[in-house]
């Protein structure tokens, strides 16, 4: 019998990230001495006391359905983190807690989008944002950068994909793949843009929101919906655990925005996923509301890292990189090893072999550009440990040094 798949899945494809992920786990579960750096998820354990929450409330027996779209104990937590970090104000008609923010993006399009509807991304983008889109029925519409720009659109090329059909644009600062991180002069560049269409709006995907590094006056973080009211009136500001936390595995996104959207999204959510889990919603709220006194030592570790990687990198024959501002990415260019032969005679036509060569003779998992919309461009995590990163580094320079 064959089976037949819906049009819809076929419009998709394969997350890269998860995908290479788990290629560089079955390469270890076979034996072999490989390093991952394609997941994003930071190597630290979740904090004792977020783990002991969650401890007790399944000792309190909080083990049963909680509101479909967050409990109240876990939505007052957000609110007063979008009030205490963010200066925005929100009630809870406008909080959603989803299972992660990947469901919070989804819900979002599939709830606000029709057949025709357009949604800017800027590229390099999350491997995951133009196949939401494409799932809920809309188009998206890519912006290209390059690290000459630093990976940032401007107001002059945002305004340029503006079409009758924009729906939303999705930004993503401190960004993943890059690292990059629009100041406030330049999301007002955009806002400026975006007061001209009054229709348009505005997903900001903050999730690497506490990983900054050098916070001054120019790498601080804003995120645009606290620069402007009539703005925020039709933003969706997403947020979760996961990065910042370290709390990857106990799914738990989340986000502020208006009522009607937040409204529509439960209705999803309740014919869908029902509520994140409740263990994980206890989590959630100590992470949020206790100690987050670690969270700058997390940082001067990921800010040590950044710096080791980013030197051995550029160190590299054919690498260039940015110097990344936040989150735990760097995003190499491999321009200047494209069309150059491994020693086994393959040759490098692009990044996705660059990146499938460098696995199977270093043991080095990255993940390829083409995955995040800019190529020749490859991605690295640099969430493990130094003595990792070090060897990784030094097998990617090697191989780099070995092409012909
Ligand atoms: N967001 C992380 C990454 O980019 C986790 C994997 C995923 O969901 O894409 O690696």
């Amino acid at each position: 019998m064959s089976i037949k798949l819906s049009k819809n899945i076929e419009k998709i494809a394969p997350s890269a990230t998860v995908a290479m992920t788990q290629l560089a786990r079955e390469l270890k579960n076979e034996g072999k001495d490989v390093i991952s750096l394609s997941a994003g998820e930071p190597d630290f354990d979740t904090p004792k006391h977020i783990k002991a929450a969650a401890i007790d409330a399944i000792h309190r027996g909080e083990t049963k359905y909680t509101a479909v779209d967050g409990m109240d104990e876990l939505k007052e937590a957000i609110i007063k983190k979008f009030k205490r970090e963010n200066n925005l104000s929100f009630s809870k008609e406008n909080i959603s807690v989803a299972p992660g923010g990947k469901p919070i993006i989804y819900n979002a399009m599939i709830t606000t989008l029709n057949p025709g509807d357009e949604v800017i991304i800027p590229a390099p983008y999350w491997v995951s944002y133009p196949d939401i889109v494409k799932l809920a029925g809309g188009t998206p519409v890519i912006i290209e950068t390059n690290i000459e720009d630093n990976f940032k659109i401007t107001g002059n090329k945002l305004k340029q994909s503006i079409t009758k059909h924009t729906k939303w644009i999705i930004l993503n600062s401190p960004s993943n793949p890059t690292g990059e991180v629009y100041s406030k002069d330049e999301l007002k560049s955009l806002i400026d843009v975006l007061k001209q269409h009054p229709n348009i709006y505005i997903l900001s995907d903050d999730i690497y929101e506490h990983l900054l590094y050098n916070k001054s006056n120019s790498n601080k973080f804003t995120t645009i919906g606290q620069i402007d009211d009539e703005i925020n009136s039709r933003t969706i500001t997403m947020n979760g655990v996961s990065k910042a936390y370290s709390m990857t595995g106990w799914r738990i996104g989340y986000c502020g925005g208006p009522k009607v959207i937040i409204d529509a999204m439960r209705k999803l959510q309740g014919q869908s996923t029902s509520n994140p889990s409740s263990i994980s919603q206890w989590a959630a709220v100590e992470a949020l509301n206790g100690d987050q006194s670690f969270l700058e030592k997390w940082l001067e570790s990921f800010e040590e890292r950044r710096n080791k990687v980013f030197e051995m990198l550029n160190s590299a024959n054919g690498l260039k990189c940015l110097k990344p501002k936040g989150a735990f990415y760097i995003y190499p260019s491999c321009e200047g090893v494209i069309g150059k032969k491994t020693p086994y005679g393959k040759i490098i036509n692009n990044d996705k072999d660059f990146a499938m060569n460098l696995l199977e003779t270093k043991l080095v998992s990255v993940v390829h550009g083409e995955a995040f919309g800019l190529s020749p461009y490859f991605r690295i995590s640099y969430a493990t440990s130094m003595e990792k990163l070090e060897i990784a580094c030094d097998r990617i320079i090697k191989f780099c040094d070995e092409l012909i």
